[in-house]
């Protein structure tokens, strides 16, 4: 569908008249849109099925892996990425990538467009048995009232700006936070920065 109009794009931009073109830019951005939505709740609803069984994983793989998968964007955005030392935790592999490649990937996508992304990952031990993870970015940042709404599906601070999303993201980390037994929150100084903290379980304990 997306290609067709794509391709009547390619072939009748200008050639019409310029209510024309503008109807066809709408055309193929709705389907470029509908095929993300579909896209992520795909995601999404597979943290809900096909579970895979919690055991210790290294923090440390995850976080690699997911910056494997975002290199294009990563390099693209010139962004500079600075990884603390990362514990073992109690997770699912598929989950845990996808958690730490949301919350950088946003870092990326809402970074502010006067200076260079830079992104940090780190982790803290809260007690003895519970680290408390930062994924923390220098980009636009957050209004205070918005640090729960951005959690709830489908919510988008600026839908018509040019950041491509489907307001599922924050949605599913939270849920999968929630399977491996943590909590999530954000901090954030709109204009500064974002910091996404979560809490998951020590894995060293069982390893
Ligand atoms: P999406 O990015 O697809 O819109 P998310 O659920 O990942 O959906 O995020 C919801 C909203 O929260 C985003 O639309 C954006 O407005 C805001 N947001 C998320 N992460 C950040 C961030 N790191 N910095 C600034 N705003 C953010």
């Amino acid at each position: 569908m997306v290609r067709y109009a794509q391709l009547l794009e390619q072939r009748y931009k200008g050639r019409i008249d310029a209510d024309a073109d503008d109807f066809l830019g709408f055309i193929v951005d709705g389907g470029k849109h509908m095929t993300n939505l579909i896209h992520d709740l795909l995601a999404f609803s597979r943290t809900s099925r096909q579970l895979e069984p919690l055991k210790p994983l290294p923090a440390r793989e995850a976080v690699a892996q997911a910056l494997r998968n975002l290199e294009m964007v990563l390099d693209d955005a010139g962004a500079e990425v600075i990884v603390g030392d990362l514990p073992l935790v109690i997770a699912d592999q598929t989950h845990l990538v996808s958690l730490f490649q949301n919350l950088i990937g946003n870092g990326l996508k809402y970074r502010a467009p006067d200076r260079k992304p830079v992104l940090s990952i780190k982790a803290e031990r809260m007690s003895f048995d519970i680290w408390r993870f930062a994924v923390a970015d220098n980009g636009i940042g957050i209004e205070p009232q918005y640090h729960e709404k951005i959690f709830e599906i489908f919510q988008r601070l600026d839908p018509g700006s040019n950041h491509e999303g489907t307001g599922i993201g924050l949605t599913m980390c939270r849920r999968i936070v929630h399977r491996f037994g943590g909590t999530i929150w954000v901090n954030s100084e709109p204009g500064t920065g974002t910091t996404f903290f979560f809490t998951l379980k020590d894995g060293s304990l069982e390893a």
